[in-house]
């Protein structure tokens, strides 16, 4: 038998702006950590970058003048995002964000199914600019498994705050899955076998991001 699918409206744009707000928070600190990844098999970067992104996608949520619907946000973020990180990061997250919001385009309000079609749209987006396939070492690594298990949770009729806890436990263990592969996309691969044996920066940071969003919903619902 098929459970219910949760209909109910239950992510607003306080979501998402809580969301973008903690995962600033997050990045900033373990900003050093990423940092270290990406100096292990890239060029030492990626902590800054990102943290440069998400405290831009801060002020600019700041310096809004009045209230948008969450995809506008997600757009807004996901702008910021392009213009202010000059690694591959950031037009990739940024891209991804903006596919994010269009995907939920003007609606107040959201639920679990259509937070999983933003993700999907965000992935499509990733896979777009950076043609990444599983398995090459990137954040395509932990995000794919991740929204997959969020599928999957919700079809099985959990409530989004579960199976986001799913979602975030799928990821950490496709981040840990890029330990022993060979990049095969970004800078890293152009390190050949030496990338193998390191955890992949963007996957690392991927976690943070959805781990955010798994505790603003678990905050708010
Ligand atoms: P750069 O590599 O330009 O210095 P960052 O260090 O900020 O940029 O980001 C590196 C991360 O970006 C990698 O760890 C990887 O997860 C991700 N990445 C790089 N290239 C791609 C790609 N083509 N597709 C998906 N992700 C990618
Ligand atoms: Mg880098």
């Amino acid at each position: 038998m098929t459970a219910p699918l949760v209909t109910e409206p239950i992510v607003d744009t306080q979501t998402i702006i809580s969301w973008l707000n903690e995962t600033q928070v997050e990045i900033g600190a373990r900003s050093d950590y990423l940092t270290q990844l990406d100096a292990a098999i890239g060029d030492g970067d990626h902590g800054t970058n990102m943290n440069r992104g998400f405290t831009a996608v801060g002020r600019a949520l700041a310096d809004q003048a009045e209230p948008a619907p969450p995809g506008r946000v997600l757009i807004l973020a996901g702008k910021t995002l392009i213009s202010t990180v000059g690694g591959a990061s950031g037009p990739l997250w940024g891209t991804a964000l903006r596919r994010a919001g269009r995907a939920l385009g003007d609606a107040e309000t959201f639920d679990g199914q259509q937070l999983v079609e933003a993700l999907d749209a965000a992935i499509a987006g990733v896979v777009e600019l950076g043609a990444a396939a599983p398995g090459d070492k990137t954040m395509i690594d932990a995000l794919a498994p991740a929204v997959r298990a969020l599928h999957d949770s919700l079809d099985a009729g959990e409530p989004l705050r579960q199976a986001l806890a799913a979602a975030v436990s799928a990821g950490e263990e496709g981040a840990e899955s890029t330990v022993p592969l060979q990049a095969r996309k970004g800078r890293a691969s152009y390190l050949g076998e030496r990338s193998i044996g390191h955890l992949d920066p963007g996957a690392a940071s991927s976690v943070i991001i959805l781990s955010a969003l798994q505790r603003v919903v678990d905050r708010e619902q």
